[in-house]
């Protein structure tokens, strides 16, 4: 192969394969850099040895697909090029076939800034560059590693269908009609959920399954209408045990990319915390900037934006900000949601700047004091909005003023989430997880009785403030599941509609059962450093859904929508 040879093969005869990556004619000689997936290898065709090859030669263009004999020679110490590991030698060609062509290249695989619309229109070329060769046998790497340690922990591989019923976890389903029974559908799966647990129910105590996934959303820099998990599922776990199980996957994918990996066990925090102090359930712990709550404190406050809030909390900011600096947060927390933003500036000498500071007390201000060279930011609102406004604003200012330590890489875990939330679209509780979820210990009683303040056996898993993924202990009893869907407002035949056959499952023998699910696309992206998973992705959609390659999705004839039942309306003007 071409990355293959070194000077220890000099003299020895060589037909290699590939693609050409730049062709030189230097009046005579033509010298060809010939590429193939282990690398590149300089060939020299020379008139006086391979006149028939130099004569072809002159018809190479980037890209064509060569096969040549020759034989590997040393360069010339002046043409040692020693940023290659072929540098120091060259393969003086005797025989020269093109073997395929290639027309006009719409753009050059070493070229910059290609825009991506052209990259994933041409991606058979795009696929050639050293970044998507290097992104995408990095993730079959990945694979492979967490396949051996999934199956050294006991796991076994099971497949389980694409077609099936709805699967709730948050999303839209793909729906596909089915010829043999027009007017039916199947959806396709959103996660293997129901089939692992059934797996469970089955005696199959350790499955997992690297599974494609679909769902309607919209698509984003980690998200596609299809893309893979790590699904596992075990029987009879702790929750310790199903965050062994990752940390251990973590790791080996870490080991098999030659990479230093993060330190086990992975920190722990509550939903609680996190929410409390980072204001978010997946926070970037590159970096402190921790949120403080000023509630108590600013009960009585004659700043009346605090007296009458629900929440107040601040950041305190390791600079002394000016006033356009805090003209541009304020326009930024508005945006999310925030109605102005208030704040104290600490001088140098310690001395507070602020419209807002006659207004406070000796102790509010005692408790807001800080470090000379430094601001306060406040959030005073209803407490999911104060989270939203201050885990926003501290992750921006974490990027902005460059505190987060680009060089470490912090997995960490949340636990404790809510059971439920409430949806106000419908103003029912629905599931922070999806409903098959299992209450904290001592919380299952509050399920039906206070719904808003059941914790779960819900967990997530961060790394750099990106959510890898989700899993949870399930509710292995029939009556404990049917308590969670009346919690969410389901009758009785509404669940049994939609899950009686996974009711009765639960009512035949259901071991405890718990497991995960890992985004491996987003995982991999992580590895490889690409900021979104388009990258680490063959075949990838774009934004508006379809797929710039192929063209999908495409119109169907009238014939074949006959054939399912099915009628297109027309597009509403
Ligand atoms: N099915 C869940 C998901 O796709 C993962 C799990 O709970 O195991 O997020």
């Amino acid at each position: 192969m071409c990355g293959h040879l070194r000077s220890s093969d000099v003299g020895r005869k060589a037909t290699l394969a590939g693609w050409v990556s730049r062709r030189r004619d230097h009046g005579g000689l033509v010298f060809v850099d010939l590429r193939d997936p282990t690398g590149l290898m300089q060939l020299v065709v020379n008139p006086e040895r391979a006149p028939a090859a130099a004569e072809l030669a002159k018809e190479i263009r980037n890209e064509f697909v060569l096969q040549v004999k020759g034989e590997v020679v040393a360069r010339s110490p002046e043409t040692v090029n020693p940023k290659m590991p072929t540098g120091e030698i060259e393969l003086q060609v005797d025989e020269l076939e093109i073997v395929s062509r290639s027309t006009p290249l719409p753009f050059q695989l070493d070229e910059e800034g290609v825009d991506e619309s052209l990259r994933l229109r041409y991606r058979w070329l795009d696929l050639r560059s050293e970044r998507m060769q290097r992104n995408l046998r990095l993730g079959a790497s990945v694979v492979s590693a967490i396949r051996r340690s999934m199956e050294e922990q006991g796991f076994i591989d099971i497949w389980t269908p694409g077609l099936t019923l709805g699967t709730p976890e948050g999303a839209r389903d793909f729906l596909v009609p089915v010829r043999l029974q027009p007017g039916t559908f199947f959806a396709l799966a959103q996660s293997p959920q129901l089939f692992k647990q059934a797996l469970m129910v089955g005696g199959f105590d350790r499955y997992y399954q690297i599974a494609t996934c679909w769902r309607d959303e919209d698509l984003r820099a980690d998200r596609q209408f299809e893309f893979r998990q790590l699904d596992l599922e075990l029987a009879f776990p702790t929750r310790e045990d199903v965050l062994e199980v990752l940390e251990r996957v973590v790791v080996a994918s870490f080991e098999a990319l030659g990479r230093e990996p993060p330190e086990r066990p992975f920190p722990r925090i509550s939903y609680a915390h996190a929410m409390l102090r980072y204001g978010s359930d997946k926070p970037d712990l590159r970096f402190e900037l921790e949120i403080q709550d000023a509630t108590e404190v600013t009960r009585g406050s004659e700043f009346g934006v605090f007296a009458s809030a629900a929440s107040v909390r601040f950041l305190v900011v390791p600079r002394e900000l000016s006033r356009g600096d805090l003209a541009k947060l304020e326009t930024f927390a508005k945006e999310w949601g925030a109605k102005g933003l208030a704040y104290l500036v600490y001088g140098p000498d310690g001395d507070v700047r602020s419209p807002i500071a006659k207004f406070l007390s000796e102790p509010e201000l005692a408790a807001f004091a800080a470090p000379p060279g430094s601001t306060v930011l406040f959030a005073a609102d209803e407490q999911a909005g104060v989270e939203r406004v201050l885990g926003a604003l501290r992750l921006h200012l974490g990027r902005e003023l460059g505190l987060v330590d680009e060089t470490r890489e912090v997995f960490h875990w949340i636990l404790d989430f809510p059971l439920f939330q409430l949806d106000d679209e419908t103003d029912r509780w629905t599931f922070v997880h999806h409903p098959f979820t299992g209450a904290l210990e001592g919380h299952e009683e509050l399920i039906e009785a206070d719904p808003a303040s059941a914790l779960s056996q819900h967990y997530d898993l961060i790394w750099n403030g990106w959510e890898l993924g989700s899993g949870s202990i399930r509710v292995h009893r029939s009556d404990v599941q049917q308590q969670v869907f009346r919690a969410m407002g389901m009758t009785e035949e509404e669940a049994n509609a939609k899950f009686g056959w996974f009711l009765e499952a639960l009512q035949m023998g259901a071991p405890p059962h718990g497991g995960f699910a890992l985004g491996l696309d987003r995982f991999v992206a992580l590895l490889a450093g690409e900021p979104n998973i388009r990258e680490v992705t063959a075949f990838p959609k774009v934004s508006s859904g379809s797929d710039p390659l192929t063209g999908a999705p495409s119109a169907v004839p009238a014939a074949v929508l006959a054939e399912l039942g099915i009628r297109v309306l027309e597009k509403p003007t």
